[in-house]
């Protein structure tokens, strides 16, 4: 197949995501599959999918803006699977006006929002697209809440909505690249018309 993924290499879980698309192309015999680091804008050039990691979501969307790399994200052709930070990128709208998203989900994103004693945890949750539960780990997570135009909510917990997708690109508020579980990294692939 030789499918090509990127990961968006500016701060964050990078190597975790490479690490994980790697495993998922493997997991559906793509031993021709490769997976880059994306910072300019010509990185993005025949890729079928991007990560968008974990990290800081005010870091990360000043150096998208640095590098040049707001409109290519915006006008991405292919599917966004973005993590934690990376879900507060993909709003329309966030509680934090340093953050420029890129609006490709509609949806309300609060950032940290869980308080201090909940900065880290761990839950098994169920997600609609999964038939057993999914261990999730959430790292000062956001949550969506509310969601529209098409987005469709897969996860929720008692704090607000924990999993979206829309067309190709999802977006989880937790760290699918931590541990060895890569069912919703395949879950993404199947989005792209890759693997089953
Ligand atoms: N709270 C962080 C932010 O809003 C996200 C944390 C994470 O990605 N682990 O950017």
């Amino acid at each position: 197949m030789g499918v090509k993924l990127g990961v968006l290499a500016l701060q964050g879980n990078v190597s975790e995501h490479i690490r994980g698309f790697e495993r998922a192309l493997s997991d559906i015999g793509d031993e021709n599959g490769s997976v880059v680091p994306v910072r300019r804008p010509g990185d993005l050039s025949g890729l079928f999918g991007l990560a968008i990691p974990g990290g800081e979501s005010t870091t990360i969307s000043r150096l998208i803006q640095k590098n040049g790399l707001f409109e290519p994200l915006v006008n991405f052709k292919g599917g966004i699977f973005a993590t934690c930070a990376g879900m507060v990128l993909m709003a329309t709208r966030v509680d934090d006006a340093r953050v420029k998203t890129l609006g490709l989900l509609d949806m309300t994103v609060l950032r940290n929002a869980f308080g201090r004693q909940k900065e880290s945890f761990e839950a098994e949750i169920p997600i609609k697209c999964l038939d057993e539960p999914y261990h999730a780990y959430f790292i000062r997570a956001p949550v969506a809440t509310e969601t529209g135009n098409g987005v469709e909510v897969l996860a929720r917990i008692d704090a607000g909505i924990v999993a979206v997708r829309k067309g190709p690109h999802m977006a989880l508020s937790f760290h699918p690249e931590l541990g060895n579980d890569f069912r919703l990294h395949r879950v993404f692939l199947k989005g792209l018309g890759i693997g089953e």
